[in-house]
């Protein structure tokens, strides 16, 4: 998502510094930007203080998928709050607004759908998937208090699931495990018996809502949800990208990662109304993007 919204931005004709610690990052992902006059990159972990000169920061940190941010849970929390209060001590000294990429996890297991933004959630608070929600969740906290006390320009976005081209083939996630699973003709692992729900939005569509939420006047805080509202369970997606890519992959079910939502979809009316978004890129059209991409990757 990051290299989209750099790209994004230098476009536009912005300065940017983009910050990666290449984690789960690639430096591809953003090298036909590299002799762009207004982007520089710069290795750097939000964990630790930052002192550069700025008017807007993007907080994008932290591994997104499951298997990543599982891996070191003790760095993903460190990652979602100290890189929260670097961030936000950062925003206040430069008098800079300041958004940050929360999620969709905060409703954690919802008992209410669709999930609007006055949902305060269900989370687990001790499970596998706690590093990351409520590592969220307090990044969240640290910004509204900020806010409060500070009187800092937030913004807090809340992301559901986004997809497309630039994802990393093993990055773990759904989608790209399913396409590059059928581009191999491998067995498509599908996590417990498949009826779990998601809604996916291309990264177009986001990197868009993402960017008008930044310049809404000030007093717009969120939190926003911003996703694509059509719903489909992991089996139908399965189904769907075996059509697409011709496979002859076979389904396999493989047993169900606890704490794993059953059913998530975003109600997106304060940001129809807000910033005047919705996502206009079909799934189909956005699978096919993303399978190409795939496609195009050395394997
Ligand atoms: N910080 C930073 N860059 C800045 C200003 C602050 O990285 O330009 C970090 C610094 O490590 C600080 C944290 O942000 O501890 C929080 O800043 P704040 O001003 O809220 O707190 P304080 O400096 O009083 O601890
Ligand atoms: N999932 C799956 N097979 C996979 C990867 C994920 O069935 O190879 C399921 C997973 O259990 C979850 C859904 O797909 O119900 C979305 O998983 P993902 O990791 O993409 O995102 P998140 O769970 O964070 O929404």
């Amino acid at each position: 998502m990051g290299s989209h919204l750099t790209e994004k931005l230098v476009n536009e004709g912005h300065d940017v510094i983009c910050l990666d610690n290449f984690y789960t990052g690639s430096k591809s992902n953003v090298e036909h930007l590299l002799n762009r006059p207004n982007f520089e990159i710069m290795r750097h972990d939000v964990t630790f203080p930052l002192y550069v000169e700025v008017d807007q920061i993007y907080n994008l940190a932290c591994p997104a998928s499951p298997i990543h941010y599982q891996k070191d849970p003790v760095q993903t929390t460190k990652t979602s709050v100290h890189g929260a209060i670097n961030m936000l001590g950062l925003a206040k000294r430069t008098g800079s607004r300041i958004l940050q990429a929360s999620t969709s996890e905060v409703y954690g297991d919802p008992e209410v759908h669709p999930q609007e933004e006055s949902y305060w959630g269900r989370v687990n608070p001790i499970g596998i998937r706690s590093c990351y929600d409520e590592g969220k969740r307090c990044a969240e906290t640290l910004f509204f208090d900020y806010w409060r006390q500070n009187e800092i320009e937030i913004k807090v976005l809340r992301i559901f699931n986004t997809y497309g081209p630039r994802m990393h083939p093993n990055d773990g996630r759904v989608v790209s495990n399913f396409i590059v699973q059928a581009l191999n003709n491998d067995d498509i692992t599908v996590y417990g018996d498949g009826s779990q729900t998601r809604s996916f939005c291309y990264v177009d569509d986001l990197i868009d809502g993402m960017v008008k939420f930044m310049n809404t006047p000030s007093e717009v805080t969120g939190p926003m949800n911003l996703g694509n509202p059509t719903e489909f369970t992991i089996i139908e997606l399965a189904k769907m990208i075996i059509e697409m890519t011709n496979s002859r992959s076979k389904l396999v079910l493989k047993p169900l990662p606890s704490d794993d939502p059953r059913q998530r979809k975003p109600n997106i009316e304060f940001a129809k109304q807000t910033i005047k978004w919705s996502p206009n890129t079909d799934i189909n059209l956005g699978l096919e993007k993303t399978i190409a991409y795939f496609k195009a990757l050395p394997r």
